[in-house]
């Protein structure tokens, strides 16, 4: 398989640290030129333009809040006045604030809501203007290709979590609705659905040896991702070795999602 995306642009969301890091410097190892973005942690940008500059491709670093729709729209412009067009979104940026539902202030509800929701929404919105707007290319199959990074919480109820959960559930419908309606223009969009991956948003979970012993019992292939793992199916589902799948939700996460608790026969 050989697999490139040389020519295109991929404009990947929360690109500063864990998977978005790990998803845009191996797109750039893929061939494609990268649009960094990030919200606070300009050094962790820095450095990926860095690996991406490395892989003898072309970035630049933008600051915005997803969630915040003029700083997307400002995020778009600037992306296709720097590179022409955009051929890949990806939709990475996310966050967590967990609580116990009960005792769930509307002010964390909404933070998560509005980020891993409403900013999707915003940046997939302009994404599929800017493909339809700019017709097809000769380099890729696709008029252009969104991929969400939803979670194996798409699926799996999170006590203590509801926020998130509903987030990456209503995520899910969010990815298959818009993969409905812009598939007849060539459009692909699809989700990569992580499970325990190491990066900072965990890190309380696997530094600490009971937490971390605790999370592998749900792990039945024995070890916890790494953000390579997801930047791997990132850069295949982009290509056109997957021109065929659309509003589809791959899980990359050991085998969380196969119930492990009843491997012994529940
Ligand atoms: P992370 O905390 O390293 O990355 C999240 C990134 O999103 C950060 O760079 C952060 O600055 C950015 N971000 C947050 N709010 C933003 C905003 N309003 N605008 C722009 N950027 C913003 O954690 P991660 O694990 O790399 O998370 C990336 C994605 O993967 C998230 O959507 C997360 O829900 C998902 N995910 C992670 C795991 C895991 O185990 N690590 C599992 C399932 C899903």
């Amino acid at each position: 398989m050989n697999i490139s995306l040389a020519r295109q642009t991929a404009l990947v969301t929360g690109a500063s640290s864990g998977i978005g890091q790990a998803v845009a410097i191996a797109l750039a190892n893929a061939g494609a030129n990268i649009v960094v973005n990030y919200h606070s942690d300009e050094e962790g940008a820095a450095a990926t333009l860095n690996a991406v500059t490395q892989a003898g491709k072309k970035g630049i670093i933008y600051k915005a809040d997803i969630g915040q729709e003029e700083e997307v729209l400002a995020m778009f412009a600037a992306a296709t006045r720097e590179f022409g067009t955009l051929d890949i979104l990806v939709n990475n940026a996310g966050i967590q604030r967990d609580g116990k539902f009960s005792e769930l202030s509307l002010e964390d509800w909404m933070a998560v809501i509005n980020t891993n929701l409403t900013g999707q929404f915003l940046c997939a919105r302009e994404a599929a203007k800017e493909f339809s707007s700019r017709g097809k290319t000769e380099y890729s199959k696709a008029l252009g290709k969104i991929l969400f990074i939803s979670s194996v919480h798409n699926i799996i109820p999170w006590a203590g979590h509801v926020n998130y959960a509903a987030s990456k559930g209503g995520e899910t419908m969010l990815m298959e609705s818009i993969a409905q309606e812009l598939a007849p223009q060539g459009i692909r969009v699809n989700s990569i659905a992580p499970g325990a991956i190491k990066t900072d948003i965990n890190k309380s979970v696997w530094s600490d040896p009971v937490q971390r012993k605790k999370l592998m019992e749900l792990i039945p292939y024995g070890r916890i991702g790494e953000p390579e793992d997801i930047g791997k199916a990132a850069v295949w589902l982009a290509s056109d070795e997957a021109d065929y799948i659309t509003g589809a939700t791959i899980y990359v996460d050991g085998g969380m999602t196969l119930y492990p608790s009843f491997a012994s026969g529940g």
